[in-house]
């Protein structure tokens, strides 16, 4: 049987996926390695997922792809997307 239309077009959308940054890319620091205040939890980018515990980050997608931590961090952390704190960082 043929493929609807508006089938076609849901898998293209999905498929159709924004590109992001690597976690190493962006320096992702899981929370067992986050030593620092700043966590993804208070992030302009930190999305709190439609399923319980699944976080999404507008920056990063991890690989294997998984759950953004509500305790880690990366370089891209910012409150207003106008100041990055740990762009030039050590921590
Ligand atoms: S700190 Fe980085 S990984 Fe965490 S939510 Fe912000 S941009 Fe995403």
């Amino acid at each position: 049987m043929a493929e609807s239309k508006g089938l076609a077009d849901y898998k293209r959308l999905l498929a159709d996926r924004p590109e992001k940054l690597t976690g190493p890319e962006a320096a992702y620091q899981s929370q067992s390695q986050n030593k620092t205040d700043y966590f993804c939890r208070d992030c302009k980018h930190f999305f709190q997922g439609p399923v319980a515990g699944y976080n999404v980050c507008e920056v990063v997608r991890l690989q294997p792809e998984k759950s953004i931590e509500s305790h880690a961090k990366c370089k891209f952390w910012t409150r207003t997307g106008e100041r990055f704190p740990l762009l030039n960082s050590k921590d």
